[in-house]
């Protein structure tokens, strides 16, 4: 039975196998077996770990999809591998590995969910006036100072080097187009990944941790608001 399923398999589409992967994924065990996954079975239970985790995070899990693509860019005439994806609009993507072990899988998701934070008080910050309350609340945070401070961890780091805007990157700006990379809200992103990898941030300048946690505060804040019956 299950031979005669595998052959069916081969000769399906892409489409219907991964229909396949799905229903399995919903059977599988929560625990893989160990060394005995095939990547299929693998990608189903990271499906799986994922949503779990989004549980946990508190974030929409139906917003998180683990995708097969492996998510690879050109820059600077060098070939990066991504491990996630962050987009404005809520989504997050992240490319599976069959390597990356859970605990990476959530420092990961950490990393990508700070991204969003950052995303949805920008938006507020943006549709105010320049004397409205996050424009107060954010003023000390100024390009000179973060920039003085630079990135805290190899990866955030990369991105104030890389930064190639003809001024200081701002917050609250478009980091990427204006410089090609995105040194504040990727710094912000390492942070919480070192938070949730470590459990204490305690080491990193006080400024950055102030901006991490007044953002953390503003977007739960904004999350409540929208939450609110009208
Ligand atoms: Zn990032």
């Amino acid at each position: 039975m299950l031979d005669e399923r595998l052959m069916i398999s081969h000769v399906l589409t892409r489409r219907t196998t991964r229909f396949i992967f799905a229903l399995k994924a919903a059977l599988a065990p929560t625990k893989p077996r160990v060394g005995a996954l095939t990547q299929e079975e693998m990608f189903s239970y990271k499906q799986k770990k994922l949503r779990l985790l989004c549980e946990e995070f508190g974030y929409d899990p139906s917003l998180v999809i683990l995708s097969d693509a492996p998510y690879s860019f050109n820059y600077l005439n060098q070939n990066f591998t991504s491990e996630g994806q962050a987009y404005p609009d809520g989504r997050i993507e992240i490319y599976f590995d069959p390597d990356m072990t859970d605990a990476r899988m959530a420092c990961c998701l950490a990393h990508e969910l700070q991204h969003q934070k950052y995303f949805l008080v920008r938006t507020a910050y943006q549709a105010e006036s320049i004397h409205g309350p996050l424009h107060q609340r954010f003023a000390p945070f100024t390009s000179e100072t973060l920039a003085s401070l630079g990135g805290v961890s190899d990866y955030s780091r990369e991105h104030w080097q890389a930064w190639q805007g003809r001024s200081l990157p701002v917050l609250f700006s478009d980091e990427l187009a204006d410089g090609q990379c995105e040194p504040i809200n990727e710094t912000l992103a390492e942070i919480a990944k070192a938070e949730y990898n470590w459990g204490s941030i305690a080491w990193i300048d006080s400024i950055w941790r102030q901006l991490y946690l007044a953002i953390n505060n503003e977007y739960r804040r904004l999350t409540l608001q929208k939450r609110a019956p009208l």
